[in-house]
């Protein structure tokens, strides 16, 4: 069933939904999102990524362990960061998310705010609403990734497949922190 945001449900859409984006999406992340969550939650990278082979050869990871893109671990087949009680789910590290689950299902189409082609999503979102918000974080998303696909590229130019992906988690949180003014926050 399609749901309208404007159509006076007083319930946000994604409660009813039980969050299945959640469930259906391998969230693959970038530096940024790497270092939110390990600084955020005070972990180590290690425990909470998986590694997937590369989808793009010229962007994927090149360390011991093969040529990698980095995603969030899964558990019993959604987001491990997904915690379920009964019908209702929510994420746990919803400060820290990854981008990507920030924006979903939102893009930018044709220098507007549209949503996403996908037939994931069940509610129709009145984009007006998200406009402006939704615009500055795809932004920096974008940004972010841009970043990321750059540290790609340092690390393969230097490193090509002779160190282990815990250098390379190690080296990408190093840049983003270098990166940060002093009094930024981590969202
Ligand atoms: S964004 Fe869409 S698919 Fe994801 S939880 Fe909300 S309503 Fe469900
Ligand atoms: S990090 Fe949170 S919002 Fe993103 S997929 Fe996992 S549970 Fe869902």
């Amino acid at each position: 069933m399609t749901v309208s945001t404007t159509g006076g449900t007083k319930e946000f859409p994604c409660i009813s939904c039980h969050t299945n984006c959640c469930k259906e999406y391998t969230i693959f992340v970038n530096a940024h999102d790497v270092y939110r969550l390990s600084i955020g939650l005070g972990v180590e990278p290690e425990s909470f990524i998986e590694i997937y082979g590369a989808k793009d050869f010229d962007l994927g990871i090149k360390v011991k362990e093969g040529l990698v893109d980095l995603a969030l671990k899964q558990k019993d087949g959604a987001c491990g960061f997904l915690v379920g009680s009964g019908d209702i789910f929510r994420c746990t590290v919803n400060e820290f998310k990854p981008g990507v689950c920030k924006s979903y299902p939102f893009q930018i189409k044709n220098g507007r705010l549209a949503q996403m082609d996908s037939k994931m999503c069940p509610v129709d979102w009145d984009t007006k609403e998200f406009e402006s918000m939704m615009a500055i974080h795809l932004k920096k998303d974008e940004a972010e990734w841009k970043f990321y696909d750059d540290l790609i590229l340092e690390w393969n130019a230097k490193h090509w497949i002779k160190k282990p992906l815990s250098a390379f988690l190690k080296f990408i949180v190093d840049k983003v922190a270098l990166s940060m003014p002093s009094d930024s926050s981590l969202v």
